[in-house]
């Protein structure tokens, strides 16, 4: 699948652009699923003033979409029309400030940001240790993990609207809730400033080294997966519905309902975006089914489907269901 090439056309109405602009790049590369289709352009630009001007110019009608690491994302087997942003190495600085505070651009890994506070003895941002995406898709998701969520320890967020104009946020303006951000759909963050409090370094690092563990053993970290699926419903656990409606181990061609941890979706190697989102949507139907409850995407899906050949089978059906595996014993 690839779309008409528009990059030519668009740099040449934009004269001082510093960034890369690329024609029908592979997304499948820039996620942990490693699935999907190309980007109709994925820019990357240089700084944020870069990134204004690209946005102040950018006409109107073309979609916009970003992505940070990919770690929370099913970019669909059609791609993504338009333009999709991701931020690099301007936006990569991670400092910390007097008053236990750090200051990290959008592009940097959340658990850089957790160890540049913990060198400083900044307390309070170990839970980003766990988190594997970067500081945008943590202020977008709300992102949380051990009883601390981002609007815990966040100050300020800066970012660019799609007209190009620099907006500082206060941590009022995000209007947080569980993996829920009510800042403006438009808006791209650069930078956040968090707060912490002053703590020991050896007890933070060894804060970390348990949520690492932790992690580990409890989570299939090392597989490509998108990590939970689903938000846990109030007072309820995702994964206990999904376990009780019979989906652990339930698999869709390649893509598999994890053993280990039933709320994240796993890709074996072979999975398409169809059969990932397929299983997921299976697993709704029966924990509706088994529990009368509608669990809500916390993975985000974005681009098309591919359109189908009249002369092959339809790219957009998902491969047959795999029967369970029998259940594991307690
Ligand atoms: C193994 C594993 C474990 C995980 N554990 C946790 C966990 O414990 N807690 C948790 O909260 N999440 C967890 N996640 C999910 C994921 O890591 C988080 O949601 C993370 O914050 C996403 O960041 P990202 O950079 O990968 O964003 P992406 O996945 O690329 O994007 C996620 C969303 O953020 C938006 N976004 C990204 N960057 C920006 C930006 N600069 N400006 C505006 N919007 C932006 C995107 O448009 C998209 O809507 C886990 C994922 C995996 C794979």
């Amino acid at each position: 699948m690839t779309f008409p090439d528009m990059v030519a056309d668009l740099a040449a109405t934009l004269p001082e652009l510093r960034g890369r602009l690329m024609a029908n790049q592979s997304l499948a590369d820039l996620t942990w699923f490693r699935v999907g289709g190309p980007a109709q352009i994925l820019f990357m630009p240089e700084d944020e003033d870069d990134l204004a001007y690209f946005l102040a110019h950018l006409p109107g009608e073309i979609p916009l979409t970003v992505i940070g690491l990919g770690s929370n994302l099913i970019v669909r087997d059609g791609g993504v029309p338009g333009v999709v942003i991701r931020l690099g190495r301007g936006f990569n600085a991670v400092a910390a400030e007097p008053g236990a505070r750090v200051r990290a651009g959008a592009a940097v890994p959340d658990v850089r940001v957790a160890r540049a506070a913990q060198e400083a003895g900044i307390s309070g941002l170990a839970f980003l240790r766990g988190i594997p995406g970067a500081i945008g898709g943590a202020l977008r998701m709300n992102g949380g993990a051990y009883g601390r969520e981002t609007k815990d320890a966040l100050v300020e967020a800066r970012g660019i609207d799609r007209r190009g104009r620099l907006r500082l946020l206060t941590l009022a303006d995000m209007h947080y809730a569980y993996r829920h951000c009510g800042a403006p759909d438009d808006m791209i963050f650069t930078q956040a400033l968090f707060q912490g409090v002053a703590g020991d370094p050896a007890a933070i690092a060894a804060e970390m080294d348990q949520i690492t563990e932790s992690r580990e053993a409890t989570q299939p970290v090392k597989s490509r997966t998108g990590g939970s699926t689903f938000k846990n419903p109030p007072g309820q656990k995702a994964w206990q519905l999904i376990d009780a409606a019979g989906c652990r181990g339930l698999q869709i061609g390649d893509a598999q309902v994890s053993i280990l941890h039933c709320n994240f979706l796993i890709n074996h190697g072979g999975a398409r975006a169809v059969d990932i989102e397929g299983l997921g949507e299976t697993v709704r139907t029966r924990v509706k089914e088994s529990s009368g409850v509608d669990l809500e995407w916390e993975i985000k899906r974005i681009g098309i489907a591919p359109t189908p050949s009249p002369s092959a089978p339809s790219p957009s059906a998902p491969s047959p269901l795999v029967p369970c595996p029998p259940p594991i014993p307690s």
